[in-house]
């Protein structure tokens, strides 16, 4: 494994202090970033490659060169929701290193000329927003926010707010609304929010990770940088494992490494006696790979080869112990229960195909209902406003698509033991529309 930047000194006793954040080097990245102009930190990011972290991997320098120069009002956004399932590592960062966040975000507000930036935290995150709330409380005291930070001319406010537990307000757009105190509704897109984002104004939405990365960029620079990972995934990546390993975790992987070397190397792999059924490479959105693709690299072009992506970089083992059916009905409840009901295909798709896998469970389904469910999963995918609809339909799809022996075996088991239960006879009902005895 190569050289850890967000994790290296993540165990540290007292490191989401300003002092111990100090001691180990913090905030010298920012006072290299405030000696160079705003462009200059800009081409940094840009030449370091670092795509975004939160799931759609989208070039965060690139990103930022998007904002328009000018005094209009701008926004920076730190979307910390972190909902999507099996991810948990932007709640270690802010949980223990708060201040390399709030470094990477008053780095990258200087380099896309932002002065309002705001963290959309998830509700249940409760003991990370009050650290988050006391780092900031020691930022500005210590001239690290505010205005004037450090002598330079800039000034950034950061704002933290707490969200109600919302899987959509993950969604960039539907945070945005959920921020300006709306409900959390995705948006249309075009206008992006580079252009048209928080308050109509030009905003950069970067995940937790993501800005957590920064400070490691402005120290090392953006070409060193680069020389990590692999051409077109640079860098490392903070990957949380968990499922059926024996020891889950969050692990800071050089970006390109065998998957195998981060589910059985750093994470133990499954438990004694059991083997890899299916696995999720990124988060519960992604499609499944199974034992054969244990030697896929872990990067964002070798996973979409592969069939599946990278997503939020939450690795979510399922071994032989697990119905096949049960990981699907788990995983479609989650996304009928959490679409936000804008559009047709997916409040619809979520919801039928929750029903058409109770009717394999209850033994009333045919093999067709297969075909029936993949074609349901064809038709949201591409057809929704925002990615919740292919969050669901995606993994299914490949589920049956893999998976589909055991389907069929689940539907004949299911409607055996139904043939058996009538076979048995029916419990006598009383008849309640039956005259009582003695009536005329
Ligand atoms: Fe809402 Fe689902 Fe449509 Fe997204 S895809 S806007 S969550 S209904």
């Amino acid at each position: 494994m190569s050289d850890t930047l967000l994790l290296r000194d993540i165990d540290e006793p007292g490191l989401r202090t300003l002092a111990v954040y100090e001691q180990r080097g913090g905030y010298s990245a920012l006072r290299r970033a405030l000696a160079a102009s705003p462009q200059e930190v800009l081409s940094e990011l840009e030449a370091s490659g670092l795509r975004g972290r939160g799931g759609a991997g989208f070039q965060m320098g690139k990103k930022a060169s998007f904002l328009p120069h000018g005094s209009m009002e701008k926004y920076l956004v730190c979307n910390a929701d972190e909902s999507e399932p099996g991810t948990f590592k932007d709640r270690e960062l802010m949980q223990k290193s708060p201040h390399m966040l709030i470094e990477g975000m008053v780095i990258a507000a200087y380099a896309a000329e932002v002065h309002s930036s705001f963290i959309y935290i998830r509700g249940e995150y409760v003991l990370q927003a009050d650290v988050l709330e006391v780092a900031l409380a020691e930022a500005r005291e210590a001239g690290y926010l505010g205005e004037d930070i450090l002598g330079s001319g800039h000034s950034l406010s950061v704002v933290l707010h707490r969200g109600a537990g919302a899987y959509i307000c993950g969604e960039e757009t539907g945070l945005l609304d959920s921020l300006e105190g709306k409900r959390g509704n995705p948006r249309l897109k075009p206008p992006f929010p580079a252009n048209q984002g928080l308050y109509q104004g030009p905003t950069l939405i970067n995940n937790v990770e993501t800005l957590a990365t920064v400070p490691a960029i402005m120290q090392m620079g953006g070409a060193e940088f680069a020389k990590l990972g692999v051409e077109t995934s640079t860098g490392t990546k903070v990957v949380s494992v968990s499922g059926h390993v024996q020891r889950p975790g969050n692990y800071e992987i050089e970006l390109g490494i065998p998957s195998r070397e981060i589910i059985y190397g750093l994470a133990g792999g499954p438990p004694q006696g059991h083997a890899i059924k299916c696995w999720f490479p990124g988060g519960s959105s992604a499609p499944v790979l199974t034992a054969e693709d244990l030697d896929v690299p872990y990067d964002f072009e070798s996973m979409a080869k592969a069939g599946s992506m990278l997503g939020s970089g939450a690795i979510i083992v399922v071994d032989d112990s697990t119905p096949i059916l049960t990981v699907a009905m788990k995983l479609a409840r989650f996304y009928e229960h959490e679409s936000c009901g804008k559009c047709t295909p997916c409040r619809e798709g979520t919801n039928w195909t929750v029903k058409m896998l109770e009717r394999i469970e209850s033994g009333e389904a045919t093999p067709m209902d297969l075909d029936i469910m993949a074609s349901v999963c064809e038709h949201i995918i591409g057809n929704c406003l925002c990615v919740l609809g292919d969050a669901m339909a995606m993994p299914i799809g490949s589920m049956i698509e893999k998976f589909r022996s055991e389907f069929e075996a689940e539907i004949e088991a299911a409607r055996a033991r139904n043939e058996q239960v009538l076979a048995a006879g029916r419990p006598s009902v009383p008849n309640v529309l039956a005259p009582p005895p003695g009536a005329g």
